[in-house]
């Protein structure tokens, strides 16, 4: 069975396309800002631009489509209407079922598939989402969130601050590394949820006062993803797991990543990552998620296919292992 993906929450314009045991084909046409950050209007202008194109071109590369899936939120309301839009045009079209999918367990469910990871807490981090998950019975459960901004935005937030371009996330990395001071910055946990956006005027004034932009970077990293691997540490003793999976945008953070590692090392946990075209937002992790709720008679009716701007993991029926 062959599943074609639409992903457009937000920045990420991708058509992925996927069998039960491998992903077949990625197509991405991103949006990238001139300047400052995602602007929700002008990046659905974007995608509602180039949907058409991109559609056509991994139509042209496939044989046979089975199920059109698309993801129908969270994201952005402008967006998320474009690819809804597209998704039905496109069902209809082929005379193929459509299924709507939740973004965040699309990130979730295709790391589990391509690392093997069983029963995890999952640290599902990017740019609007930072979450640690983790499923009880037929329900996946968020133990803990970002009380305000996304990893992700913060250090977006941050790097535009200091003059660099979007997306900052990469940017941040690179200047870390050659980061030497570490400044205090406010660590933000609260029981088992965080907060960035205190951290990021904090830093932001730490540029202000003459601090270099690699200093600034290490401190911001080493601060904020110390306390992503607390909540995510707290969450698999609470819950007696011995599996972490880091998805999400940011999760190619190699700091994030090394730092993660270590804690699952000395717990003699296993730690789980996928591979990095399919961390951040694709179409091939859509795809996957159709694909398997599909199997397990799932089917969104066009009247259902409305988006769903502010979808919480927490409402979605889990019926498979
Ligand atoms: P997503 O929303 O899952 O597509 O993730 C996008 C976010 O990931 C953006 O905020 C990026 O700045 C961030 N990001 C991408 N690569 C990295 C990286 N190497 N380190 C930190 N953040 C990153
Ligand atoms: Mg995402």
């Amino acid at each position: 069975m062959i599943s074609l993906g639409i992903e457009g929450t937000a920045w990420s314009l991708s058509v992925g396309v996927v069998d039960e045991d491998e992903v077949l084909l990625i197509e991405n046409d991103p949006y990238i800002p001139k300047e400052g950050g995602i602007h929700p209007r002008e990046a659905a202008q974007h995608h509602s631009e180039r949907i058409g194109p991109l559609i056509k071109s991994v139509l042209s590369k496939v044989d046979k489509v089975d199920v059109v899936s698309f993801s129908q939120g969270p994201g952005m309301g402008p967006c998320l209407r474009i690819v809804a839009t597209a998704a039905r045009v496109l069902s209809l079209k082929l005379g193929k079922p459509l299924v709507g999918v939740n973004h965040c367990l699309a990130h979730l469910e295709v790391g589990r598939w391509k690392t093997g990871a069983k029963n995890p807490v999952t640290l599902y981090v990017s740019g609007g989402n930072s979450q640690v998950i983790a499923r009880r019975g037929k329900r996946y459960r968020v133990f803990g969130e970002t009380l305000d901004i996304g990893i992700g935005n913060a250090l977006d937030k941050l790097a535009r601050y200091m003059g660099l371009k979007h997306p900052g996330g990469p940017r941040i990395e690179e200047l870390a590394k050659r980061g030497k001071k570490y400044h205090e910055l406010p660590y933000v946990v609260k029981g088992m949820d965080f907060s960035f956006s205190g951290m990021v005027t904090a830093a932001q004034k730490l540029y202000d006062d003459g601090v270099s932009k690699e200093d600034v970077a290490f401190s911001f990293q080493e601060t904020a993803f110390a306390m992503l691997a607390e909540v995510s540490e707290r969450a698999m003793a609470y819950l007696d797991r011995d599996e972490l999976l880091l998805v999400g945008g940011v999760g190619a953070n190699s700091r994030l990543a090394e730092m993660l590692k270590v804690m699952c090392k000395e717990r003699n946990a296993k730690f789980y990552s996928p591979p990095k075209e399919l961390m951040g937002d694709n179409g091939a992790m859509i795809a996957y998620l159709g694909l398997l709720m599909f199997k397990h008679g799932y089917e969104t009716r066009l009247e259902n296919s409305t988006v769903k701007p502010d979808f919480r993991i927490e409402e979605v029926d889990v019926s498979w292992d």
